[in-house]
């Protein structure tokens, strides 16, 4: 196992700065609803406050949020069978 995992670099941005590995509330929308994922793992700089999410998070928030990840583009979509309505027939009742 390698032990020499790099905790922090210098940041791109400003130069200055270290950017950190840190957990933070992400927030995200999903369709018209916001979703915060609290304890979310991302890069921030201590200087300017650059922000970069961990890219391996990213795409397993992406699997956790999106049905259609995962699956095969390629292949035609299939099509939800159409439910039919079963119509009320407010006449038909009988006291
Ligand atoms: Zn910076």
């Amino acid at each position: 196992m390698d032990s020499n995992e790099q905790t922090s670099y210098q940041c791109s941005e400003c130069q200055a700065g270290h950017v950190t590995r840190r957990y933070i509330t992400y927030f995200t929308w999903l369709g018209d609803q916001l979703v915060s994922v609290p304890n979310f793992p991302a890069w921030v700089c201590d200087i300017c406050g650059r922000r970069e999410y961990d890219h391996q998070a990213i795409l397993w928030l992406n699997m956790l949020l999106n049905p259609e990840a995962g699956k095969p583009t390629s292949k035609p979509v299939r099509k939800a069978p159409t439910i039919r309505k079963q119509p009320t027939r407010l006449g038909d009742t009988k006291p």
